[in-house]
């Protein structure tokens, strides 16, 4: 019997207290990804942040951020027939670049894209996997606005809804499958 959306969630992402430093609780999307029948049917409940009511494609390109959306989005542009755009940290990615910078509770992240990693007009989808205070996101969509892209929308396995991702985020269309 095929399981709820809800169940492959609750199976496949762990909680692992105190990683990578005290008081954080890491989630750890690792057993998700090795559960094939669940990986696929997350994949398409993210897609579905990419169609219209019908069913149809509404992106041509679906952007991942670095790391573990990398993992998700790939699949979610092929389920999509869209092409993916990696969104990297500093330093990572071979060819001219934009960059955007977001705060951190101790210090400065930068994240970047190619420069041609967009035809001007191209509808765009975001992936990651956790939203937690917003400011990786926030800054990819400025990168992606800053190439001549539109950002259809963020969709998310899980939002911390602690964490104020959401003021960050107010005027943007997300999606999360699972809220904490
Ligand atoms: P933020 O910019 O604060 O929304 O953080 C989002 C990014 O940090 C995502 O790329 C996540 O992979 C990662 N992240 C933040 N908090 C967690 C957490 N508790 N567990 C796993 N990943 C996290």
């Amino acid at each position: 019997m095929s399981r709820t959306l809800e169940q492959v969630l609750a199976d496949g992402i762990r909680d692992i207290p105190d990683y990578p430093q005290e008081g954080v609780v890491f989630k750890d999307i690792t057993p998700l990804l090795a559960d094939h029948t669940g990986f696929g049917q997350v994949v398409q409940a993210l897609a579905a942040a990419g169609q219209d009511d019908d069913g149809s494609p509404v992106v041509d390109k679906v952007v991942g951020i670095e790391a573990r959306g990398f993992i998700l989005a790939a699949p979610v542009a092929l389920a999509l027939g869209a092409g993916f755009v990696p969104v990297r940290k500093k330093g990572k990615l071979p060819a001219a670049t934009y960059e955007e910078s977001y705060a951190l509770e101790y210090g400065e992240a930068t994240i970047e894209v190619h420069q041609d990693a967009f035809t001007p007009g191209d509808r765009v989808l975001v992936i990651d996997d956790v939203l937690a205070t917003g400011g990786t996101v926030e800054a990819c969509l400025r990168l992606i606005r800053r190439c001549g892209a539109e950002v259809v929308g963020t969709a998310v396995l899980l939002e911390l809804s602690f964490l104020p991702w959401r003021e960050k985020l107010a005027s943007e269309r997300v999606t999360s499958l699972l809220s904490v």
